[in-house]
């Protein structure tokens, strides 16, 4: 959090989270809690692999973040892409909600996982979000992270169930909201209980700095 970074943010999810932060990405009939169909004419533009390479080196920074949406739900058609990046030195950080594994030749890219597994709050059944081999697969990659949004202490326990049955460690602990006054609070109560079970506590930068305003 905080590193010059530049984001590829993929679209279509095969989730459906209720607090989306991204429905423009995938929500195209208004089943997310903003109830907003989006028109995917208007949001999703299709572009030649080449063409993103070239965006990204000239954005002249040293991480790239690809996230979306689902982005392993393309990962074979990301491969080229992510060859050349880091051919051009630049690190592969990819953003994922865990529920797909990750392919071989992907991983030895030797890209980092950032894995965001859904918890009960999502409204997605428990059947979809959690995938026991994608999980598996990916707390096996070295330097994989676990990110879980939570909204308050009741979400920890599901976080624990996680890592007892999937291995899902380091365990960082984000609170969910989409404004800094609801970040705050939840944050507020979620940070004595994260310390005193051991466990990574972050925040939402973006938020505090741009609340729910969408970039370009
Ligand atoms: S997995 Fe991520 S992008 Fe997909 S619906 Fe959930 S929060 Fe949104």
């Amino acid at each position: 959090m905080g590193r010059r970074c530049a984001f590829v943010r993929l679209g279509g999810c095969n989730l459906s989270c209720r607090w989306c932060d991204t429905p423009y990405t995938w929500d195209w009939t208004g089943t997310a809690d903003s109830g907003v169909a989006y028109d995917p004419r208007q949001e999703l533009t299709p572009m030649p692999w080449a063409e993103v390479l070239r965006k990204l080196l000239d954005y002249d920074v040293p991480l790239i973040v690809i996230s979306g949406g689902e982005p392993l739900s393309q990962q074979r058609r990301m491969l080229p892409l992510i060859r050349e990046l880091t051919a051009a030195g630049r690190q592969i950080e990819i953003e994922t909600n865990g529920t797909v594994v990750p392919r071989d030749d992907l991983v030895s890219l030797g890209v980092r996982f950032n894995v965001s597994p859904k918890l009960a709050h999502s409204g997605d059944p428990e059947s979809r979000r959690l995938v026991p081999e994608a999980l598996r697969a990916l707390a096996a990659v070295p330097g994989t992270a676990f990110k879980f949004v939570c909204r308050n202490t009741g979400d920890l326990d599901e976080v624990a169930s996680a890592v007892e049955r999937y291995g899902t460690e380091p365990v960082w602990i984000m609170p969910e909201g989409q404004l800094p006054a609801e970040v705050g609070r939840h944050l507020a109560d979620l940070g004595d209980e994260v310390v005193a079970r051991g466990w990574n506590l972050t925040t939402r930068l973006h938020v505090a700095v741009w609340g729910d305003r969408r970039g370009v």
